[in-house]
């Protein structure tokens, strides 16, 4: 990994290196955010720079260390994970053992611990013992999306780094150049709502994909059901039911996209833009007014699905509301 070809989190990346070359180096950081932020991605970016031999442009990718670091073969490295659901104090005592040992070669170590509070308490009480009176030469980075499983006396010992969401054409470049197309990388991006791992995940779920072609080619047919027809064909929503989530999402993305069409008349700011004639024909069927009611009384039905209303009415109730919301009765 060279620095310019990390992509998105510039201001991470600089505040990363005035630490590292202010030699204000905290002994423990807590990278906190949501599932998919990039916590272990940017986690490891960090250990990477802190190990680089470079004084300039880390990480550098070329020095010994770097090239070990891209290996995965770092001896100075070493990333806890949770084995089976948590990280148990076993795992932690290792860890004290080891970071008492000085470094191999350089002048730092780097642990980092991702889904930190995983931790078990005794776990966390192991690990708080380092973290107050940890070697000169030890970091340790821990990652988690849920700081409030953490003990407070963890927290106060680590110097906090918030995640921030990244904008969607950061997510965008990162999906180029995993191989998407633009078609692609722009759904999935928009769609990731500012998580890159929740990009990269979608675009390798099959499920999804398949769930969007099915979900938009339902909306297909909708228009063309009578309301009593609608109640025959409920499926697609019966049969995914552990999967309503995304269904959802994809119905919002879908009709935003027939908003911001039939506002703007502009291909270039839609999601879907691989589904054009599905939008066109949305858009020439209903005003921006019913748009805005259906995309309200899907977000009612997720709220009432999360507040365990009934399944099928609730699903029922949404979909004659969307067919309802045409102009021409058929
Ligand atoms: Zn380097």
């Amino acid at each position: 990994m060279r620095k310019s070809n990390v992509i998105g989190q510039s201001s991470l990346l600089d505040r990363f290196e005035t630490m590292i070359s202010s030699g204000r180096v905290a002994h423990a950081y807590l990278l906190a955010g949501p599932e998919g932020i990039g916590k272990t991605t940017m986690g490891k970016i960090f250990a990477n720079m802190l190990l680089c031999t470079s004084s300039v442009d880390r990480p550098c990718g070329v020095c010994q260390s770097c090239m070990q670091f891209a290996s995965g073969n770092h001896p100075d490295f070493i990333q806890l994970i949770p084995n089976g659901k948590s990280i148990k104090v076993d795992d932690i005592l290792n860890l004290r053992r080891d970071i008492v040992i000085k470094p191999y070669q350089g002048n730092r170590k780097v642990y980092m611990v991702d889904d930190a509070h995983t931790m078990t308490q005794f776990a966390q009480n192991a690990l708080l013992k380092t973290l107050e009176e940890p070697p000169s030469y030890a970091t340790i980075i821990l990652g988690t999306d849920n700081i409030n499983a953490l003990l407070p006396t963890i927290i106060s010992r680590c110097q906090a780094i918030p995640m921030k969401r990244m904008p969607s054409d950061d997510i965008y470049a990162i999906l180029i150049e995993r191989g998407l197309s633009s078609d692609e990388a722009n759904i999935f991006a928009r769609m990731s709502e500012g998580l890159p791992g929740r990009a990269i995940a979608l675009s390798l779920d099959e499920n999804f994909k398949v769930l969007r072609e099915d979900v938009i080619s339902y909306l297909d047919n909708l228009l063309s059901m009578k309301s009593w027809e609608i109640l025959k064909h409920t499926a697609l929503f019966m049969d995914n039911r552990d999967d309503i989530g995304t269904i959802l999402d994809i119905l919002v993305v879908f009709m935003r996209d027939v908003l911001i069409y039939s506002e703007t008349g502009d291909y270039n700011l839609i999601i879907n833009r691989d589904k054009k004639s599905n939008i066109n024909l949305y858009s020439n069927l209903f005003t921006t007014r019913q748009i805005k009611t259906i995309i309200e009384n899907i977000e009612t039905a997720r709220k009432m699905l999360n507040d365990n209303a009934n399944y099928q009415l609730t699903i029922e109730n949404m979909l004659l509301s969307i067919r309802g919301g045409v102009k021409i009765c058929s």
